[in-house]
């Protein structure tokens, strides 16, 4: 009968880690404060320069500041903006559903026409400023995946 176990002689690959890992070269060594940085993403401008664009779209981050050359585009936000953003929206919008019942007892439709819409367009409004300051967070704590930590068999999303 063949072996079909594979051969534990095989010499493993040794994967060499360095930590602390090395500082980033693509952003710039001199940050501004932290408050800045936010302000600066909450206006969809760079967190680094202030002065070039963060967005390339409604929530695609641009792979580096024009103005700058902040690598922009290795900050992966990933799902913190829509979570902060759910969070926030849902503290303005629970309440108030909460009070019209207390105080009216409307109809469904009546918390259908009014709380749908409110909870779309506050989430549209807020999301984009969201990401834009938790990018300038990220960057400041020097939460970055450099381009060869990135796994090869994901599409690359900047969502
Ligand atoms: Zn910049």
């Amino acid at each position: 009968m063949p072996n079909i176990m594979p051969s534990t002689t095989a010499p493993l690959a040794a994967a060499t880690v360095e930590w602390p890992p090395a500082a980033p070269a693509t952003v710039a060594a001199e940050l501004p404060p932290v408050t800045t940085m936010l302000k600066r993403g909450l206006r969809g401008r760079c967190p680094v320069c202030g002065t070039g664009k963060l967005f390339n779209g409604f929530l695609r981050v641009v792979d580096r500041c024009r103005d700058c050359g902040t690598e922009l585009g290795q900050v992966r936000a990933d799902d913190a903006p829509p979570y902060f953003t759910i969070v926030i929206v849902g503290h303005v919008v629970i309440p108030l559903m909460l009070w019209l019942e207390r105080a009216q007892t409307p109809p469904l439709w009546v918390h259908s026409a009014i709380f749908l819409p409110l909870t779309v367009g506050l989430a549209l409004a807020l999301i984009r400023p969201i990401k834009g300051a938790t990018l300038g967070g990220m960057l400041k704590l020097g939460l970055i995946t450099p381009p060869e930590l990135e796994h090869d068999d994901a599409p690359r999303s900047h969502a």
